[in-house]
């Protein structure tokens, strides 16, 4: 099934009162409209992300909306919210199965609500995500005395609603349920709706106008819509709960490994020290084990590829280059990623000279690369007993493990 996600963006949020698109506005560190596409790109039952944006925006979008591993369109919304969504339905792809629509307002959507929503609508044409009432719902309508009643009593006039309305009925809370986003429909159900041409505040109020059945998704209370500067202090706690779980469970470690044959006439490097020795490491930089190893591991926490990807030995730019720059351009590669570098621990392997009285050195040599406090950098020296290539002094080879956070 192809499932194509729309996000209607396309609001210029003259109800919040800020001084840019409320979209924009960073809940927790992230914008509003970051999170709210990337529940969607992040999803494994969605092929392709198309945000409808106010065409000043459209046209320089943000830097999260110019490059993805799925297909992801930016396209100028219209005047009206069904106007944005046929805009985003004209340039979606026409093999989708399934499209669903969501409001960029709505950046806390889980993926089990979306996935809820796309199978329902895969399965019956139309779905909506609605959560139940929970208060008594009260119809009301406009009090035929209410200028007698102001007059006499102008503090129950002072609410928002004023004191015109009065309770005409009470409806049974049992029925009533309260639209959200995702919205979900097969593309021949959406394009009838559409057709219509008509206003509404949602895009399953036009499908239920074509006469098409909607099912209702049971929708979730943190799924809120951020539509007033009092919704932001909600969105906060939201964010809060939902990241400190993240940052204690999904703390990220990378592993690097790297050997370089030993061989007479070459300076031995480790760790960013020059350490006295009679044979030194053969390889196109400095042949440090140490610097590659801990580099690849900082690379692979972060998922960003390995060493010989980024820094290729027939490289010109980077012959006789020190492994401490490597390092640090690492650092930084993963630091533009969104990543920081917790601690690393290193093993190196070396059967001859001892290393014990260059640790101390080598540790602050890395620290400093890295732009950490040394007491995060561990690194261990062990010889082979005697064995295998490494034992037998013909190489160097060093073992590190990267803990990683992910910057809010
Ligand atoms: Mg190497």
């Amino acid at each position: 099934m192809h499932v194509t996600a729309i996000i209607a963006a396309g609001g210029r949020g003259t109800r919040f009162g800020a001084g840019r698109p409320k979209q924009l506005l960073l809940i927790g560190g992230r914008p509003i409209l970051e999170r709210s596409v990337t529940a969607f790109l992040d999803h494994p039952l969605v092929h392709e992300v198309v945000v409808a944006m106010p065409g000043e925006l459209a046209g320089d979008p943000p830097a999260y909306l110019r490059r993805s591993l799925k297909p992801l369109l930016v396209v100028a919304g219209g005047p009206r919210r069904q106007d944005s969504v046929a805009n985003a339905f004209h340039a979606a792809s026409e093999r989708a199965d399934v499209v669903v629509i969501h409001d960029a307002a709505r950046p806390f959507v889980s993926a089990d609500l979306i996935a809820r929503t796309i199978t329902t609508a895969g399965a019956c044409g139309a779905a909506v995500a609605a959560v139940p009432a929970r208060d008594t719902v009260k119809r009301a309508d406009r009090d035929r005395r209410s200028a007698y009643d102001e007059r006499e009593n102008d503090e129950a006039s002072s609410g928002s609603l004023g004191a015109e309305m009065v309770v005409a009925e009470t409806l049974r809370r049992e029925t009533i349920f309260l639209a959200q986003t995702p919205q979900a429909f097969r593309p021949e159900v959406l394009r009838d709706a559409l057709a219509l041409g008509v206003g509404a505040t949602d895009e399953a109020t036009l499908v239920e106008r074509t006469g098409h059945r909607v099912r209702i998704v049971e929708g979730e209370t943190t799924n809120i819509k951020i539509t007033t500067p009092k919704d932001l202090v909600i969105a906060e706690a939201i964010a809060g709960t939902a990241e400190s779980r993240t940052a204690s469970t999904f703390s990220r470690a990378g592993t690097g490994y790297d050997l370089h044959r030993l061989v007479p006439g070459r300076p031995l490097v480790v760790g960013g020290v020059t350490v006295p020795s009679e044979i030194g490491a053969l390889g196109h930089s400095d042949a440090d084990v140490v610097c590659h190893a801990i580099t690849d591991a900082i690379l692979g926490g972060a998922c960003q590829g390995d060493i010989g990807q980024h820094f290729p030995d027939n490289d010109p730019r980077w012959k006789g280059a020190s492994s401490l720059d490597l390092l640090t351009s690492a650092t930084q590669m993963v630091a533009d990623a969104g990543f920081e570098v917790g601690n690393v621990d290193v093993t190196v392997i070396l059967e001859v000279p001892k290393l014990r009285d260059h640790i101390s050195a080598m540790r602050s040599a890395i620290a400093a690369a890295i732009g950490i406090d040394r007491a995060r950098v561990s690194i261990k020296a062990k010889t082979n007993e005697g064995l295998d290539a490494i034992g037998r002094g013909e190489a160097v080879a060093a073992h590190a493990i990267a803990m990683l956070r992910q910057h809010e």
